[in-house]
């Protein structure tokens, strides 16, 4: 027993031994390791093992997160980009729906002008607004067209249409001139009734009221209704004559435009003087029966450039 235990505390104080031994001829050989030996070249290994093992394991990480980054980095960019885009294709959209609207009311305005022409009988129009705007394409814009000439139609058609609203505003500046003066010529032209009432007598050839023979040339209408009633002035003028005047007993004269007059005669008394301006409507006298007259009424002529013409013809 005291044997082994000595071999036993030598094997721990010598470490291993290693032996050789050739596998067809020659000597074995023996070598002496130490323990500290063996457990120093484990230890080494080890340590370099993991050492190997974290740096490709720090690489493999870095080269994700970077991966990570800039994959991420595109994508943002990307679609930062697609929504300025998709915003600027927005805009220019909604610039082509105002732009198309723009045009629309133009040519309104356009088929207004010709109407309004028409209607007053002025002078035609030398732009034609159709053939404009047909020569001006509408912009049709993607993206993909590119933005900037899908501005500069976009501009080109703006400034068109501009220079287009400006010719219509020139134009109806003009209409609305002849539309105040075809107003003013409207109200200086007869047309109302002196009175209401019955006709009776027309304008022309008629066989004398107050009897006897032959007939006589009726330059007026003969209107009749109760004794006293307003007699209006058939359009805007100015009095040129009011009281008495010859056959026509009690009268007034109104001068209206371009040598158009009206006379009223057979009146109970005037309401206005010479030289007063009228209105169209206005009260100018009261009926009667002044003046060779059979009976109360008003005689209502309607003189141009000297003659009279049938005032039926100037009745609404
Ligand atoms: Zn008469």
């Amino acid at each position: 027993m005291a044997k082994k235990a000595s071999v036993e505390k030598k094997s721990k104080r010598t470490g291993y031994s290693v032996v050789v031994v050739p596998q067809y001829e020659g000597c074995a050989r023996q070598f002496k390791v130490s323990r500290l030996a063996i457990y120093s070249v484990i230890t080494a290994f080890v340590l370099f093992i993991s050492g190997f093992v974290y740096v490709v394991a720090q690489n493999t990480r870095l080269k994700n997160t970077v991966a990570q980054y800039n994959g991420m980095g595109l994508d943002q960019m990307v679609r930062l980009q697609a929504s300025q885009l998709d915003a600027a294709n927005e805009a220019i959209s909604k610039s082509n729906t105002e732009l198309d609207a723009l045009k629309t009311y133009v040519a309104y305005l356009g088929t207004l002008d010709a109407k309004v022409r028409k209607t007053l009988g002025v002078g035609g129009n030398s732009v034609s607004l159709a053939s404009i705007l047909k020569s001006t394409a509408t912009p049709t814009l993607s993206v993909s067209r590119g933005l900037a000439a899908g501005a500069t139609q976009l501009s080109t058609s703006a400034a068109v249409v501009q220079q287009e609203a400006q010719d219509r505003e020139k134009n109806l500046i003009i209409l609305q001139d002849a539309a105040s003066k075809y107003n003013t010529m409207l109200a200086q032209t007869p047309s109302l009734w002196p009175l209401y009432g019955l006709v009776t007598s027309d304008y022309g050839w008629r066989s004398n009221p107050f009897g006897g023979r032959g007939s006589e040339f009726h330059d007026g209408v003969d209107i009749a209704a109760p004794y006293g009633t307003a007699i209006r002035a058939t359009a805007d003028g100015k009095v040129e004559q009011s009281g008495w005047n010859g056959s026509y007993g009690i009268s007034v004269t109104l001068y209206h435009r371009d040598g158009i007059e009206t006379l009223y005669g057979h009146m109970s008394r005037t309401a206005v003087s010479t030289g007063q301006t009228v209105k169209k409507g206005q009260v100018i006298g009261y009926e009667g029966s002044t003046g060779r007259t059979t009976g109360a009424h008003v005689h209502y002529e309607v003189i141009v450039h000297g003659s009279s013409v049938n005032p039926m013809t100037y009745l609404d």
